[in-house]
């Protein structure tokens, strides 16, 4: 016999905690579930920090992120911690081809109201001599920058969940989903549950998960056949997983100047993809990344080795533009993007299925609209819209309409 919610969600990364926190708010009864235990390493949500901005060259991400952060501060009251901080950001291009996107994201603040200033190379030398950049270097700071303690945030949401009565299912891997308009039904290795309204968060297993549970798919109300290529579409379609890999440095010299208060978290804007990093964290490291690097893998091997190809290339770059962080490798971080062609998200409904919704929100930069994917998901299933500016990211809608 299925126990009964009002709600099930499949995956407790940033994304499934996040609805299911928005669904327990919402005053329902909500079954979180997760194949592995809380705050694990093999996916996506995991470590001590992500970039909080406001600032991006598209508009609709600029307002989501402005949607977001009153949400963040909602966890904040609800947990009585501290998961965001907001030091200020540096977004910066010393390369012709990247100036674009730099001054759309100076365009993307201003329209929607947010703070920000442009700089050129002194002024940016000037603020933060720990950047060796040269002259033709334009950068955007934005206030509203920041980081989000990940791994924190997800505990955080999840103990939230189950405070407000919800459940909290670990190490339970789903087997099976049925729906009908009405109902879903998720089998796992250890029970049955039953609900009106499911969220699938699975991350860079959404594909694996849906290809094996797809086929119980049934809408009451329209052609399931025309539904069904959808999903199926969807299933197909080349959502890419890849490890990626942050590596903390131990400064040479200087090391106070790269402490939060004086060293923003930082963009720079490269071909093909951008660097990025943080201020200096309590263990007395600076931590930087090159976005979409690393190889294809398959989520369900269970290796996660270190590539010392990419930490090589990360020091030779801090050595290059932040010569006094270059020091000794302290920690090699691996973690999955799952990512679009458009490197867009997906939050959508399922297609005949308002009761359904699907969130595969990586391509390596969701976590800091967490909050507002949760609101958005919660929205969506309950009362098929939302206000939250999720426009670039209903998948089966876009598809639809194209
Ligand atoms: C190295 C790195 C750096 C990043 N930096 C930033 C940043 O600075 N700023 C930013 O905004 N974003 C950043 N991101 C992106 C952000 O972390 C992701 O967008 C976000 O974590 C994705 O969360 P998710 O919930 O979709 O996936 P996940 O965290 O992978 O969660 C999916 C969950 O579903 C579970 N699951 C899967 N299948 C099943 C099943 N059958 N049964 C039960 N449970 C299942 C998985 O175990 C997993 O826990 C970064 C990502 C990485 C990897």
């Amino acid at each position: 016999m299925a126990e009964k919610f009002d709600a099930i969600v499949i995956g407790a990364g940033m994304a499934g905690s996040a609805a299911a926190w928005q669904l327990s708010r919402d005053g329902k009864r909500v079954v979180l579930i997760e194949q592995f235990e809380i705050g694990h390493v093999r996916g996506s949500s995991h470590g001590e920090s992500r970039i909080f901005r406001f600032a991006y060259p598209q508009q609709e991400y600029a307002k989501f992120a402005m949607q977001s952060k009153p949400q963040w501060l909602e966890l904040e009251r609800d947990s009585g911690k501290k998961l965001l901080h907001s030091i200020g950001g540096l977004d910066f291009a010393d390369d012709a081809e990247c100036f674009g996107e730099v001054e759309q994201i100076a365009t993307a603040l201003r329209t929607n109201g947010a703070a920000c200033e442009e700089l050129d190379a002194k002024e940016i030398r000037r603020r933060y001599p720990q950047w060796n950049i040269p002259d033709s270097t334009i950068g955007v700071f934005s206030p509203d920058g920041g980081w989000i303690e990940a791994t924190n945030a997800v505990r955080a949401m999840v103990e939230q969940v189950a405070r407000r009565g919800g459940t909290v299912k670990e190490n339970e891997p789903v087997a099976r989903i049925r729906v009908t308009e009405d109902e879903a039904l998720v089998k796992t290795t250890r029970g049955e549950y039953a609900a009106g309204k499911l969220i699938i968060a699975a991350g860079a297993w959404v594909k694996g998960l849906l290809d094996k549970t797809m086929f119980s798919f049934k809408s009451l109300r329209d052609d399931p056949d025309q539904h069904m290529q959808k999903l199926f579409r969807f299933v197909q379609s080349p959502l890419k997983v890849t490890q990626e890999q942050p590596v903390y440095f131990a400064p040479i010299r200087n090391a106070e100047s790269f402490g939060p208060e004086r060293f923003p978290i930082w963009i720079h804007y490269r071909k093909p993809h951008f660097t990025y990093g943080f201020p200096m964290g309590a263990r007395g490291c600076v931590k930087a990344a090159f976005h979409h690097d690393g190889p294809v893998i398959d989520p369900t091997q269970p290796e996660r080795t270190p590539n010392p190809d990419a930490t090589r290339r990360l020091k030779e770059y801090l050595q290059k533009y932040l010569p006094d962080a270059a020091g000794e490798v302290v920690e090699e971080v691996t973690c999955l993007y799952t990512t679009t062609p458009n490197h867009h998200f997906v939050i959508d409904l399922v297609p005949g299925f308002p009761n359904v919704a699907i969130a595969s929100p990586c391509s390596g930069h969701g976590f800091k609209f967490a909050t507002g994917i949760g609101r958005a998901l919660a929205d969506l299933v309950q009362f098929g819209r939302t206000d939250m500016e999720i426009s670039l990211n209903r998948w089966f809608a876009r598809q639809a309409a194209a």
